[in-house]
């Protein structure tokens, strides 16, 4: 009788799991109607958000980048970007061809953790002394000139120049309060100088447009850009005449890149689930973001860990020893990318990762659990993101929606062009199935025949090699 009571026990409990599973799946669940509804709202965020200040949550930021390279620079140029869990460094050898882009060194760290939460003088001052490093490794046979340096810098800045900016607002968990409001550019020259570095920080830099513009200088049909990394956002290449906020003040040129800050993107059609909302609540930026922390990196193992997290608190299939699960952030999206890409056949990957959470011996029933946790995570976060792309298609003509032959009596932005979107980030460079669930949905909401015209391209260190070709591209 007592058997029998156990096992009635434990089968309630995998009905209580399993009940959340489907919740979960049910909460997640992007149709591609609802996926349409998603890209109208981006649309008409982006129309909102260039109308006036503060017009939508989409910012629609000013970069005073009127013109993108486009491959005829010459000159070493040097680029620090500061993401959002690595800074790298690196220089650059243009010889005036596309052809003849050598990037000559690069150098990768993780951001010191206790950084993104110091003061800003402590953050230059360690970029500054990285900068020095990394000069030093040169030797003598560099020229002695001032250095030029582009600035990409991951967070929203309210630019005055494609030099100056200041700090909106931190996202992706820094918290430097002191820091909203400055000129970042100034920050870094400031440190610069104080070290006797001769180096000039020329530009400013969005990651998403150093992508833009590594992706314009190999390919001049690249006008939209993509970031899914730690954070993600988005920028493209707009007429002046249609940044309608800004009228009078840009007279120089014909077009500017416009950084969307898309991960502040908010609808009533976004599939939320009570974990994304506990997680809001949680975050060092509450009430902000809302897009990215469906589909940044640095949430997806969180979001994950959160279901894992309500299971193991009706049912014991996850074990009754205490585990590190309440804990916020231990599970990473790295992590969630190798459980949910283990194909060995008992999935010890994801034994292996549950072990290091404190959850041992979990049988394999549970372990394909796990799986399908982050697969259902991670496929609404890469069919969100497509939804995204196709928003801004969609905003400058280029979804099809104007037919795809080309009609005389059509406007030629009805007419479909082929249009590059550059992408770049460590989620989409490391993750498959983000990557592909990302790009089936691309091709589910924008059919077959338009999205022959739209090529993806990835562009590894786009933001920093991108930075550095926008800065030669502004000595010539
Ligand atoms: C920042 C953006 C950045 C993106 C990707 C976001 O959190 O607000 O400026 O482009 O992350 O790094």
């Amino acid at each position: 009788a007592v058997m029998v009571g156990r096992r009635v026990k434990s089968r309630r409990k995998w009905r209580g799991v399993v009940e959340i599973l489907k919740e979960l799946e049910e909460a997640c669940d992007t149709p591609v109607g609802r996926l349409r509804q998603v890209v109208d709202a981006v649309a008409v965020e982006m129309h909102a958000g260039l109308a006036s200040e503060g017009g939508s949550k989409l910012k629609m930021l000013l970069t005073f980048v009127h013109h993108l390279p486009i491959g005829t620079e010459k000159g070493t140029y040097y680029a620090l970007h500061l993401g959002g869990t690595y800074f790298r460094i690196l220089r650059v050898l243009l010889g005036g061809e596309r052809s003849y882009l050598d990037v000559q060194d690069v150098e990768r760290h993780p951001i010191p953790s206790h950084l993104m939460n110091s003061t800003s003088e402590v953050l230059f001052n360690f970029l500054a002394f990285s900068l020095e490093r990394f000069i030093e490794k040169e030797g003598n046979g560099s020229s002695s000139s001032q250095r030029e340096l582009a600035f990409t810098f991951s967070f929203p800045v309210k630019h005055s120049s494609i030099s100056s900016g200041a700090l909106i607002k931190w996202t992706k968990g820094f918290e430097i309060s002191e820091m909203v409001g400055k000129d970042v550019a100034e920050c870094l020259q400031g440190a610069l100088n104080r070290r006797s570095l001769d180096m000039h920080v020329a530009a400013l830099v969005n990651d998403t447009v150093g992508a833009l513009s590594l992706g314009y200088y190999h390919d001049p049909d690249t006008v939209v850009a993509v970031v899914f990394g730690t954070g993600s956002n988005a920028c493209y290449l707009e007429r002046t005449d249609a940044i309608i906020k800004s009228q009078g003040l840009l007279t120089t040129s014909g077009s500017m890149v416009v950084n969307m800050e898309w991960g502040n993107f908010w609808s009533s059609h976004l599939p939320r689930t009570s974990y994304d909302i506990d997680l809001d609540a949680e975050s060092s930026n509450p009430n902000d973001m809302g897009f990215e922390k469906m589909i940044g990196g640095l949430y997806l193992g969180d979001i994950v860990r959160r279901v894992i997290l309500r299971m193991s608190q009706v049912s014991d299939i996850f074990g009754t020893t205490l585990s590190m699960l309440s804990e916020p952030y231990v599970l990473r999206t790295n992590s969630v990318s190798a459980m949910h890409e283990d194909d060995t056949p008992e999935l010890q990957e994801v034994a292996r990762i549950l072990k290091d959470l404190g959850v041992s011996d979990v049988p394999l029933k549970v372990r394909k659990l796990v799986v399908k946790i982050c697969d259902v995570v991670t496929r609404r976060a890469g069919r969100l993101a497509a939804a995204g792309i196709a928003g801004i298609l969609k905003k400058i003509g280029r979804d099809g929606s104007g037919g795809i032959t080309s009609v005389r009596s059509r406007s030629e932005t009805q007419m479909q062009k082929r249009t590059v979107v550059a992408v770049e980030g460590g989620l989409y460079m490391n993750y498959t199935m983000f990557r592909e669930y990302m790009e089936e949905a691309l091709v589910e909401i924008l059919g077959e025949e338009v999205s022959q015209y739209v090529v993806v391209k990835a562009m590894e260190d786009g933001s920093s090699i991108g930075s550095a070709l926008l800065v030669a591209s502004l000595q010539s």
